[in-house]
């Protein structure tokens, strides 16, 4: 199915590995210039040369620390320079740090705060002008299954994600007419460094191995499985499609059933 979005630009952040990239890949794919960015030179040196290497095309890096203002201008200002718009913007962002409530400083939350919501605001709010005047976008967040079934000892993501969908909602509403959407996908158990370090983490507080950990986190799910980080990326690049251009404030899973509720 051509998913008429060749040539269009799509900026993804959070973006040298793991989901993100795959995102990248994924647009890629489908004829799009793609834009990514992290803290990482190395690892987004990798990526650019793995993705030109597998789809051709040009894609272009920029470091970017996702809890820095001047770094979001710098990247998008790079990005319009380099490729002259933006159309399709992907906010992914680095998991937020595990924990409970007594583990949990002011700071923590601060950096929370900043990372998983104040970065989607900070992009969307640069980037949606210029969508407004050429009447076309796509903004697509990652967030989490968190956002319909909290996880245990994930406090920040339990807490922080919700206000991503409901950011993402208003400004639905606000963009509609525009033809500019604005979704979000939900990732459950992703087979990503991520969800390794995780496991790592939880390892100690819950006497058992990283391993065992991941398959525990598998038995709980009805596909028996964890995802690949290419299975999340289809759903995002579906809704960047012109085919998805009446689907607007909506949040879709791809969890393999994990979430138990009806809606
Ligand atoms: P990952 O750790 O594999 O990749 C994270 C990416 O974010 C990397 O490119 C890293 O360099 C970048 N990054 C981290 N902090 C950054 C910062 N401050 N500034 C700029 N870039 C930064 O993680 P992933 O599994 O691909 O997860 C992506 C998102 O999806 C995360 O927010 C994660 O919490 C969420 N998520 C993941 C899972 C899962 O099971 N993997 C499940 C639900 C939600």
């Amino acid at each position: 199915m051509d998913l008429g979005i060749k040539g269009k630009v799509a900026l993804i952040t959070a973006s040298s590995k793991g989901i993100g990239k795959s995102v990248a890949e994924s647009l890629s794919a489908e004829g799009c210039m793609v834009a990514i960015c992290s803290r990482n030179k190395e690892e987004l040196l990798s990526s650019t040369a793995d993705i030109k290497k597998k789809y051709g095309g040009d894609p272009f890096w920029v470091l970017c620390d996702l809890n820095k203002q001047k770094d979001i201008e710098n990247t998008v200002t790079s990005v319009e320079k380099q490729f002259g718009k933006i159309d399709i913007l992907v906010n992914n962002c680095g998991g937020p740090a595990s924990g409970n409530f007594r583990d949990l400083t002011d700071n923590n939350w601060q950096e929370a705060f900043e990372q998983v919501l104040l970065s989607a605001v900070r992009f969307s709010n640069l980037i949606i002008p210029n969508m407004i005047l050429q009447e076309w976008g796509r903004v697509i967040n990652i967030t989490s299954l968190t956002v319909k079934q909290p996880v245990d000892n994930l406090m920040l993501s339990n807490s922080l994600r919700s206000g991503v969908i409901g950011y993402a909602k208003s400004l639905s509403n606000e963009v509609a007419k525009f033809n500019i959407t604005v979704n979000n996908v939900a990732p459950g158990y992703t087979l990503t460094n991520r969800i390794y370090d995780l496991a790592v983490h939880n390892s100690k507080r819950l006497g058992k191995s990283h391993e065992e950990i991941l398959v525990d986190m598998a038995k709980e799910i009805p596909m028996s499985r964890l995802a690949s980080p290419e299975e999340i990326a289809s759903a995002v690049t579906f809704l960047a499609s012109k085919q998805a251009s009446y689907i607007t404030g909506n949040t879709i899973h791809v969890d393999g059933g994990l979430i138990k509720g009806l809606f």
